[in-house]
């Protein structure tokens, strides 16, 4: 079963058909890079986050996770530098006015430069230099940088004024650090205390695109884990190794995942050390998912300092008082489930290339349905029906009646049902249907009595421990 090169836009092509991804506001001619979530991309965000929960809450005996508001006080953001510095370089081309962010295009024509670390007046040089070309008309005159305020601004209330802007976070992690005292006090947990966040995040990208890689609403996965200071190596380290265990249990391919520290130069101030998970996209290429970073006590000390309230903690053993460590691992959502739909794609051929097909091998607790119910014949229907009742209420399923037997196992590789079951002329003498595995197609012929059993017990034998 050779596999054949993918390219990002097949892949994205078949999500946008199938059913994963629909076009934002598609019926108003849509929103530039709005993409909305069908029912088989919902279904997979729930059990990604599912199984992130399991492995980073459940499975951490410090961890809690918290919900906390998407709109904050603005003095969150003055306080964490982000109304101050959460800007990007902006620059257009003069002859075609296409838009582009200057580290963007300069690291894309000159990855020889370190452009995280240069200043403003040094991006500027280089864009001016004439060494630079507009990616889209080939010409080589830009304006000069403008600083871009990356986070959208609305208001609360009736009236439209200053002291009633507000913004939508940029990123999930400051509503932790501002709740840092409450968790402590109301769970009366001791240090090392994580706390973690699913939700929205929102970021007025210059440049969005590559699908859902880079948007201007999207989800992250944050967890600050907070300890006493100096043992940061060691969190650091652990959260390392578990969020290798946890890329493992996605199921991605070893050799498109990488693990990339940050050289110094990239390095925050007040961060002594940044790792980055990355992921090598078909036709894109490498691609962050996720940042692992030590924060030192960087966000609880602005905050202590810009709200006058004491974040520090006293430590009951030692008597110390100190204001905790951070180890942050940081995930976008949206972007793992782009590097799985990549990952799991394949256009699979059959019988010596004289047949096909499209096979999504998603980890099969992953899959958006676990398992499709279908009769063999319309006749089988209701008999059908019966079965499909009794596996939806324990698992994602989904009921096909629609086509030949052989079109709907294949419609269901394709969106990557990791069962199917077919009740057919036989079902009702011998009490049994025969199940499908989509990698192999091999079947086997189940009591119905034993079905539900069958698929906990097929979802355990292939789960990543
Ligand atoms: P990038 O350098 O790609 O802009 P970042 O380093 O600014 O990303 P972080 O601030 O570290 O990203 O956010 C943590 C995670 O959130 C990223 O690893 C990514 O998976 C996700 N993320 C950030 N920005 C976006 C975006 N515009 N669209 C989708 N996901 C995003």
């Amino acid at each position: 079963m050779a596999e054949k090169e993918k390219n990002f836009e097949e892949v994205t092509t078949h999500l946008i058909t199938s059913g994963f991804v629909y076009q934002g506001s598609e019926i108003y001619g849509g929103l530039s890079n709005s993409w909305d979530y069908g029912p088989l991309g919902a279904l997979l965000k729930n059990h990604v986050k599912d199984l992130w929960l399991r492995h980073f809450v459940r499975g951490i005996e410090y961890n809690v996770q918290i919900d906390p508001a998407i709109i904050m006080n603005p003095k969150v953001w003055m306080a964490t530098g982000h109304v101050a510095n959460f800007h990007d370089p902006l620059v257009d081309c003069k002859y075609c006015h296409s838009r582009y962010r200057a580290d963007q295009i300069i690291h894309e024509q000159k990855p020889e430069l370190d452009v995280d670390g240069m200043t403003q007046d040094q991006l500027n040089d280089v864009m001016q230099s004439g060494e630079i070309l507009c990616p889209s008309c080939g010409k080589h005159e830009f304006t000069p940088i403008r600083q871009f305020q990356m986070m959208f601004k609305t208001f609360i209330g009736v009236t439209e004024d200053k002291q009633s802007e507000v913004y939508l976070r940029p990123e999930t992690a400051q509503g932790i650090f501002i709740n840092f005292k409450n968790v402590l006090r109301t769970t009366r947990r001791k240090l090392p205390v994580g706390i973690v966040d699913i939700g929205k995040a929102f970021r007025n990208e210059i440049t969005p695109g590559n699908f859902t890689f880079r948007t201007r609403e999207f989800e992250q996965m944050e967890i600050e884990f907070f300890f006493k200071p100096g043992e940061d190596d060691k969190w650091f380290e652990f959260y390392k190794e578990n969020c290798k265990s946890f890329v493992e249990k996605l199921g991605l391919r070893e050799e498109k995942v990488r693990f990339r520290d940050h050289e110094p130069a990239e390095l925050a101030f007040y961060s002594k050390a940044t790792t980055d998970i990355e992921y090598d996209f078909p036709t894109m290429g490498w691609g962050e998912l996720m940042g692992i970073a030590c924060r030192s006590d960087y966000d609880l000390g602005r905050h202590m300092e810009s709200s006058s309230q004491d974040l520090t903690y006293l430590d009951p053993e030692t008597n110390e008082k100190y204001i905790p460590h951070v180890v942050e691992p940081s995930f976008g959502l949206d972007r793992l489930m782009l590097a799985l739909c990549c990952d799991a794609y394949e256009v699979e051929s059959l019988k010596d290339g004289a047949d096909s097909r499209i096979v999504m091998h998603f980890a099969p607790e992953l899959a958006p349905y676990t398992v499709a119910v279908m009769p063999l014949s319309n006749k089988l229907v209701d008999e059908a029906k019966k079965v499909f009742d009794q596996v939806r209420v324990d698992y994602d399923a989904i009921f096909d009646t629609t086509g030949s037997i052989g079109k709907r196992y294949r419609r269901e590789d394709a969106i990557g049902t990791p069962l199917c079951v077919c009740y057919d002329f036989d079902s009702a003498n011998d009490g049994c249907v025969t199940v499908r595995e989509r990698d192999s197609m091999a079947q086997e012929r189940i009591a119905i009595a034993d079905l539900n059993e069958y698929i906990h017990k097929f979802l355990k034998k292939n789960q990543v421990k």
